[in-house]
């Protein structure tokens, strides 16, 4: 088995590609090789896009109990795997179900486990890694026992793709596991579904804070992000107050998104905030303190009232759109 396993079941979650950037990097510095690991049906294209980012074998595990993505039967088939093959680090994308999986295999194996990772290196031997910590506010620098495997589960979001210098074909192998005494403890009566687009994958986000002062101002945001052809999202007070939907909460407790432009109207731009739009391309900040910590992040700053601001910026947008040919 390879020396740093990225593991992944069901759809191919986002973030995945910075995973396996992190894992390189980390089979680099500990002299090994990359692998991935799948559990259960493989999605399609994961061949392809393992060996894009240097992955030199790819290992499937096609029991049906993984059908389901319980985490008794995802827990056990990774004991099984990592005894198996002992591999030094077992690294995830941090994903809702990732972060239910990964604390449960470091219990089951003994090993360390650290998550929140955004970067890892080894020196003289220790394998050091770097943890968002505080909803962002502080990095803290862990020292990874050697007992078992290092688990780790990357916060994608600080960590930047990067495709292997020299794409790699992957050796398939299939593995198998003895899953037959699991019987999930938690049993999904009904699943939340989201309808219609979704903010992480929104290419503009205009987002409103509490600067807004009354719940119908939102329709201003709204009606700017329509004019922008992206999405209205808001910070957590606003959902908080009712003023939106939790479905529009960008943020560590909210979506996670990475837009090519985030307009950030009235928001003060706390860490907890920033965790979910750090990564946008471009960051333009409406606000009427010149202090505002959101000024640090963005390209752009508008210092004024935003709701004297907004009703310019939507004229300005849709007189814009309408001369697009
Ligand atoms: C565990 C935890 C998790 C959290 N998760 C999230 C999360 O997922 N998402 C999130 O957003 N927050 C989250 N928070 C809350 C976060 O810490 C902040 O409290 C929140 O982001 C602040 O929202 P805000 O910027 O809208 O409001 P404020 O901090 O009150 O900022 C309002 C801003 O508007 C400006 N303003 C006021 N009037 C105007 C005006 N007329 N024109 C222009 N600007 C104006 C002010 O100068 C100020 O900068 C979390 C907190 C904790 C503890």
């Amino acid at each position: 088995m390879a020396d740093v396993l990225v593991c992944g079941w069901g759809e191919l979650v986002r973030g995945i590609e910075e995973t396996l950037t992190f894992g390189r990097k980390l089979a680099f510095a500990l002299g090994g090789k990359l692998g991935a690991l799948v559990l259960g049906e493989a999605p399609k294209g994961i061949s392809d896009l393992a060996g894009h980012y240097g992955a030199t074998t790819l290992d499937t595990l096609s029991d049906p109990r993984l059908a389901g993505n319980g985490a008794d039967a995802l827990v056990d088939a990774l004991v099984q795997a990592c005894r198996a093959g002992a591999p030094r680090a077992v690294v995830f994308p941090q994903t809702f179900d990732a972060r239910l999986v990964a604390p449960r295999l470091a219990g089951r194996l003994g090993a360390p486990i650290v998550m929140n990772a955004i970067n890892a290196e080894v020196e003289g031997g220790i394998l050091r890694v770097t943890a968002s910590a505080y909803g962002g506010d502080t990095h803290a620098v862990y020292e990874v026992a050697k007992e078992g495997p290092a688990i780790l589960a990357v916060a994608t979001t600080a960590v930047r793709a990067e495709p292997a210098p020299s794409p790699t074909a992957p050796t398939l192998r299939e593995l198998a596991a003895n899953l037959s005494g699991v019987s999930e403890r938690i049993r999904i009566i009904e699943a939340a579904s989201a309808k219609g687009p979704r903010l992480e994958d929104a290419g503009i986000i205009v987002a409103g804070g509490r600067g807004l002062g009354a719940r119908e101002h939102f329709a201003l945001i709204e009606q700017l992000a329509e004019a922008f052809g992206g999405m209205a999202g808001a910070s957590r007070p606003l959902v908080d107050d009712g003023w939106v939907d939790a479905s529009r909460q960008v943020g560590l407790t909210g979506h996670i998104t990475r837009p090519a432009l985030y307009v950030a109207v009235g928001i003060s731009g706390a860490s907890q905030h920033m965790a979910g739009c750090a990564a946008a391309k471009t960051i333009v900040a409406i606000n009427k303190d010149a202090d505002a910590a959101i000024f640090k992040h963005a390209r752009y700053g508008i210092i004024g009232n935003c709701l004297e601001i907004l009703p310019a910026l939507i004229r300005a947008a849709r007189e814009r759109r309408q001369a697009e040919p």
